[in-house]
């Protein structure tokens, strides 16, 4: 792929205390890339997403996205969360507000759109991931899978960037989770940009370009789907893949 960075992590170094959670992270995302994360529990795949969007500060290091280094506070703070879409494995849904209110809410407060205009948007991006007529339901009467993609599409309705997608279907039942691949699947396939932690495999060959395989702290292996599980590199991704394969 022609490099025209999205994402550039340099170096990054983060500790929680004395554990030293990430060691030297040196990551490039290009645009339209799919990068799938994975790694054994506790391997830092999380807190490299939170990073993402300044969630979490680092000690040294740098990252910045589209060309601009990630700023402390204020609205460059604001417009970079827009910018840097995140969907977690738990959806923090507005539990008394409809579903199209909670796909419109940050449209209107951080975007600036009038009401209408948001509703407009918010339609269209339910439309797209399948809840059309589920618009004016509260979050409790819909399923996890369904509340999931609300929350997908309340990410898109801020023109991201970029995706980022922490574990957003280890919560869910089984019988729900490919409904939610399947926008994001989609999603890859119209070229958007996105950092996916997952342990759905099955995703990982079929959507991204790269794998990126952490451990400790560390980026172990970066390398293309294929390449990576027909013939992983480290032993510990040799053993990670036994135990979930
Ligand atoms: P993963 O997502 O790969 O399971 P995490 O990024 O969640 O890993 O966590 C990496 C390590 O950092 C773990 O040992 C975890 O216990 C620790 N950790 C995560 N968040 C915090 C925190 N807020 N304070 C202290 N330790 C944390
Ligand atoms: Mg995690």
């Amino acid at each position: 792929m022609a490099v025209d960075p999205l994402i550039e992590l340099r170096d990054v170094n983060k500790h929680y205390g004395k554990l030293h959670v990430l060691q030297g992270i040196n990551l490039t995302v290009g645009r339209g890339e799919v990068v799938v994360v994975i790694g054994p529990s506790g391997s830092g795949k999380s807190t490299l997403c939170r990073t993402m969007n300044r969630l979490e500060t680092i000690e040294s290091g740098s990252i910045a996205i589209d060309g601009r280094p990630l700023p402390d506070e204020g609205k460059g703070l604001a417009r970079l969360r827009a910018e840097v879409g995140m969907v977690f494995q738990s959806f923090n849904l507005f539990a008394h507000k409809s579903v199209l209110a909670n796909v419109s809410l940050a449209q209107i407060k951080v975007r600036g759109r009038k009401k209408e205009e948001a509703d407009r948007r918010s339609r269209e991006l339910l439309d797209r991931v399948g809840l059309a007529a589920q618009a004016d339901k509260l979050p409790a009467q819909l399923s996890g899978g369904q509340q999931q993609r609300v929350a997908i599409a309340r990410a898109l309705a801020m023109d991201p960037k970029v995706m980022l997608f922490d574990e957003p279907t280890s919560a869910l039942d089984p019988e729900m989770i490919n409904e939610v691949l399947e926008v994001m699947q989609q999603l890859a396939r119209e070229g958007m940009t996105m950092v996916v932690v997952t342990h759905e495999m099955g995703f990982a060959r079929s959507a991204a370009n790269r794998v990126v395989f952490m451990a400790d702290g560390r980026i172990i292996e970066d390398r293309t789907p294929d390449d990576f599980f027909t013939n992983p590199h480290s032993d510990r991704a040799k053993d990670f893949l036994s135990k979930i394969l």
